[in-house]
């Protein structure tokens, strides 16, 4: 049964490549426990991705959120 090979497939680690999702560059990779969907992007032949933050667009973006709490009045814009 499909199912039961699924449920099977859940029980291994996978391998993840990790990307930034601001920028899109090779972080590295990382074992995790199969889910749905790395299981559905193995079948189709797909790199398993996740994603997170490089340094650079983490201290880019808490800069920009830096900036924003500052002026403080874009609440009142819409
Ligand atoms: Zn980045």
């Amino acid at each position: 049964m499909l199912i039961e090979s699924l449920f099977n497939l859940k029980e291994r680690e996978m391998i993840y490549q990790i990307r930034c999702s601001y920028c899109g560059c090779y972080m590295g990779e990382k074992e995790a426990p199969a889910n749905a969907f790395a299981i559905k992007m193995e079948l189709l032949g797909l790199p398993i991705e996740t994603h997170s933050i490089c340094g650079q667009c983490r201290r880019f973006i808490l800069e920009d959120i830096r900036s924003i709490s500052i002026k403080g009045d874009d609440h009142e814009q819409r």
